[in-house]
């Protein structure tokens, strides 16, 4: 997805591309073809509403750039409402073609295996990349950078959390700084509460493993249910235990266990369950989650899972422009930067595309502006994102900066979704303007 979406927008600026891709001679556990945009699971590329939901959003910016992923979508379309469910083999042939036929494209079917010290360079080598470029990698980064699974906690949007329910405070209050002090928000249970949450957990549908993936990366990121099947226990003496902590609401009372989430972005606008990477089926989760007082009401980000997922710590490697901070001619797009979806794998291509195109043309190009969906997730992998923490993000209205002055809440959400997409519509065209000035 991302490395063809790049090759198609650096080949349309006039710049001459090799496409290294290893398959069909090397093949992964998920690619079946030899074909570029393969898509390896679902064939969806999720919400097409460009004005309430922030990957239409990426949709329309992606159209906006004369995408090739976003226009063979487009071509190889299949009925599924207001979602963009697209005909996979078609869909991957035409990628495919246009990419063999163009003049500035050249494709080899060799491995990569290093990071090359000369020319300009865009990986974008995925989820799945293959075992001996990732151990080149490790080695420029160092392996703390580098992780082959994802093991995702829920992300849930601040302004669900019900916070006449929970509190802000941090552990034994922790810290040097106010801060510091409140670094954690905190939603207590009672016994009862307790035990039909653990009930639930137990009980809940679960997603098997692919095919491909092991069962090694578990140490130290176990599953909340795993853990909850362990004994009625583990969970208060592990992530969910009640100690340190005093309820604002109810000094009294002593709570049996507390679900602790911690801010997972700059902006405090989002917050991760600390500890509840989890393989419950997605409708499970919104269920199971919704039990614990003060998420009621919660939205969520991003639903948690555990995944083989080979992604680098962007927020410690990358540069705003996807450069690798200790090797400029080297830049990382797609899933492997820790952005997460077809979709965004495809946008961070696209942006990595222009900004090597540019470079080489000698009129190097600012990154994408941040209130644009695109922008938007680059910040939010090349800094927002907490560095300890990060773990893929799909795009959301969470990474986008507030808009001033709108209601807040579920009642203002429509108005204030429209604010954002209208803003990074703006943004975007600016962008692309000025991509188009510089070219002439
Ligand atoms: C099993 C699985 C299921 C997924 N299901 C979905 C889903 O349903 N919906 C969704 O939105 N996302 C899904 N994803 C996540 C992700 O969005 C997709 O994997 C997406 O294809 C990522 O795009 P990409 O361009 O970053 O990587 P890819 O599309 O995987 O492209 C990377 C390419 O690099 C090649 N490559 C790897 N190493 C080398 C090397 N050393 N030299 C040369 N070539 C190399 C690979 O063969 C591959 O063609 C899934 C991921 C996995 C692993």
């Amino acid at each position: 997805m991302a490395g063809s979406e790049a090759a198609w927008q650096a080949a349309e600026m006039g710049v001459q591309v090799v496409i290294h891709e290893m398959r069909p001679k090397v093949g992964t556990f998920a690619h079946q073809t030899g074909n570029l945009g393969e898509m390896v699971c679902s064939n969806s590329f999720r919400s097409d509403d460009d004005e309430q939901n922030a990957v239409g959003l990426l949709h329309w910016e992606m159209r906006a750039a004369h995408g090739l992923i976003m226009a063979s979508a487009d071509q190889h379309r299949l009925p599924a409402g207001g979602a963009l469910a697209v005909d996979r083999e078609p869909f991957a042939e035409t990628v495919t073609a246009r990419l063999r036929a163009h003049r500035n494209i050249s494709i080899s079917s060799e491995e990569v295996t290093e990071l090359p010290k000369t020319g300009q360079w865009i990986f974008a080598t995925g989820p799945l990349t293959s075992p001996a470029l990732g151990a080149a990698i490790r080695a420029e980064t160092g392996a703390e950078a580098l992780a082959f699974f994802d093991a995702i906690a829920p992300i849930v949007y601040a302004e669900s959390i019900d916070m006449e329910k929970a509190w802000m405070q941090s552990r034994y209050d922790k810290g040097e700084t106010e801060e510091e002090r409140t670094a954690y928000l905190n939603c207590p249970m009672d016994r009862d509460q307790y035990e039909a949450f653990i009930d639930a957990l137990v009980t809940a549908d679960k997603t098997e493993f692919h095919e491909g993936e092991t069962a090694g990366y578990f140490d130290g990121c176990l599953p909340i249910e795993v853990m909850a099947e362990r004994g009625r226990e583990t969970l208060r003496h592990g992530p969910m235990k009640p100690v340190g902590l005093t309820n604002p609401h109810q000094p009294d009372v002593k709570a049996h266990a507390v679900v602790q989430l911690r801010r997972d972005n700059a902006l405090g606008t989002l917050f991760n369950i600390v500890g509840f990477q989890t393989k419950m089926k997605y409708g499970a989760q919104t269920d199971v989650f919704r039990m614990i007082p003060g998420l009621e009401n919660a939205s969520f980000a991003r639903l948690g899972g555990i995944h083989r997922n080979t992604f680098i710590n962007s927020p410690t490697l990358l540069d705003d422009r996807m450069r690798l901070r200790s090797r400029p001619n080297i830049r990382f797009a797609g899933q492997i930067t820790g952005v997460e979806g077809y979709v965004e794998s495809a946008a961070m291509g696209l942006l990595a595309g222009r900004l090597a195109a540019a470079d080489i043309l000698g009129r190097p190009l600012a990154t994408a502006p941040q209130d644009s969906a695109m922008g938007a997730l680059i910040h939010h992998i090349t800094g927002g994102a907490e560095a300890k923490t990060f773990q893929p993000m799909n795009v959301n209205f969470g990474l986008f900066r507030p808009v001033e002055g709108l209601k807040g809440g579920r009642r203002g959400r429509k108005d204030r979704y429209k604010a954002y997409t209208d803003r990074a519509k703006a943004a975007w065209q600016g962008w692309l303007e000025q991509c188009a000035l510089d070219a002439a």
